[in-house]
């Protein structure tokens, strides 16, 4: 498999080429020539190792398979994921099912991916015996699976900028009490967008990428958007015995990284009905509502109690979009100007509604009230206590999903996460995993950074490896 850029300027690179990336030269993202369509039967009977191994090998011929089995088998283990499905169902009623992905060491589904990519990573920089520094941006989540995935590991260093005061009390201790020299938080006063912003800058300086060796573990990571494909296979097999049920899967969306992996494992002959569910920040949900794509401005984005939807622009929108065009990159770069240029673009002017129709995603929006009334509503049928952006999944599924149909939520984080809103919810906090109690009161580290470009810059060429 080679990969090529959504805005046509790479040559096409197999999988170690742009594993340790983000953009691609040309600013655009990496994806894959073409995509394979797998064999349900084949899969079905595998376990979640052998599943990831053998959706993997169609898109990673770099690596002999027997060591990327391996990396596999040392990454996906019930000592850390809790069980040894990896990412068990959990009943709410008879055709309604969470898909627990967040028993991973950061609460959320981002390890699932991160935990491999710290695989990877090793792997790969070993072989070339090269370090890396990796720079990102976090509205929460990723930041932790990253430094969780990485911490302590002797050929990367991670510098990780994160909007401060806009992040849950829980995820802020979870990624600054890391005392490992290779881990740096950068605290910025402003949203996320503004950084993912400040990152792609740096990213977009060529020279100084070179230079300091600058990777991605963004959601824009092509081997992230990949370790998650498997858990829709994994899913949706877990909830039918025959290969033809087209199935919901509602899925908490942000960079719509999830959703894009979940549109992937449609275009690989996988028979979901995918329901993109948004929050009070919902620029997805219009578009998949109108057609219109519209970027709100960086000051536009509400903080909400569903923090990890926090965002104005969905990053991997790009590469959907860039399917929908039938893989034209002339047209994906030129829309992306519009994006740059005008703030967004209009499906129907673009000649692409047919096919975001036929693309067969549907979205909706949830907003506090519905997430207090979802938990609320969960907790008093099933005495299950769910999480805030898994309450928005439930709430968006439930209306688009067909009546009857089986619908599978992703949970994508733990109810822990997020107890300020539990307990407006239901009046009490969740119980914490033991290890975790005391969590918020271990010291913290961090870096205060302006929201600019060059100090950013200055503090990587100090500190990078
Ligand atoms: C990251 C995150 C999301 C959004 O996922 P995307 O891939 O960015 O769409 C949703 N819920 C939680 C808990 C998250 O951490």
């Amino acid at each position: 498999m080679r990969y090529l850029s959504t805005r046509g300027g790479l040559s096409p690179a197999p999988f170690l080429d742009i594993l340790l990336s983000g953009l691609a030269p040309d600013g655009g993202l990496s994806v894959p020539q073409h995509l394979p369509t797998l064999d349900l039967a084949t899969l079905r009977p595998l376990n979640y190792r052998q599943l990831v191994g053998a959706i993997l090998t169609h898109f990673i011929d770099d690596i002999p398979a027997d060591e990327l089995q391996r990396l596999i088998d040392d990454t996906y283990t019930a000592a850390a994921f809790g069980d040894d499905d990896i990412t068990p169902l959990k009943p709410l009623d008879d055709h309604t099912f969470l898909l627990a992905l967040s028993n991973g060491p950061t609460l959320a589904f981002k390890d699932i991916a991160m935990q491999l990519i710290g695989q990877l990573f090793e792997y790969t920089l070993s072989r070339q015996n090269r370090t890396l520094n990796i720079l990102g941006a976090t509205s929460g989540d990723t930041g932790s699976a990253a430094e969780y995935a990485m911490r302590g590991k002797s050929r990367v260093r991670v510098f990780m900028l994160s909007p401060a005061g806009r992040m849950s009390a829980f995820q802020v201790a979870q990624m600054y009490s890391l005392h490992e020299a290779n881990i740096f938080n950068l605290a910025v006063d402003t949203v996320f967008d503004r950084c993912q912003d400040l990152v792609k800058a740096v990213n977009q300086d060529a020279e100084f990428k070179a230079q300091y060796r600058i990777g991605a573990v963004n959601s824009i990571n092509w081997a992230r958007v990949l370790a998650q494909v498997v858990y829709y296979f994994k899913g949706y097999f877990a909830v039918t015995t025959q290969n033809d049920e087209r199935v919901a899967f509602s899925v908490p969306s942000g960079n719509f990284g999830n959703a894009y992996a979940g549109y992937l494992a449609t275009q690989m002959g996988l028979p979901l009905d995918l329901i993109v569910a948004t929050n009070e920040n919902d620029v997805l949900c219009e578009f998949f509502r109108t057609g219109q794509y519209r970027v709100r401005p960086a000051e536009g984005v509400h903080a909400t109690s569903s923090p990890s939807m926090d965002i104005a622009k969905a990053s991997n929108f790009e590469r959907y979009i860039y399917h929908l065009t039938g893989n034209d990159p002339l047209h994906t770069a030129e829309l992306w100007r519009q994006v740059e240029q005008q703030g967004g673009f209009d499906a129907h002017a673009a000649g692409l509604w047919p096919a975001v129709q036929a693309s067969g995603l549907r979205a909706g929006s949830s907003h506090h009230a519905h997430r207090l009334d979802t938990l609320r509503q969960v907790y008093r049928d099933t005495g299950l206590v769910i999480d805030t952006h898994t309450a928005d999944g439930l709430k968006v599924g439930r209306e688009c999903a067909a009546p009857g149909q089986k619908l599978v939520v992703l949970e994508t984080a733990l109810p822990t996460k997020f107890e300020t809103t539990v307990k407006e919810a239901l009046g009490f906090v969740p119980e914490r995993p033991a290890h975790l109690r005391q969590l918020e009161d271990q010291p913290q580290r961090f870096t205060a950074l302006p929201p600019a470009v060059e100090p950013l810059k200055a503090f990587i060429a100090q500190h990078g490896g």
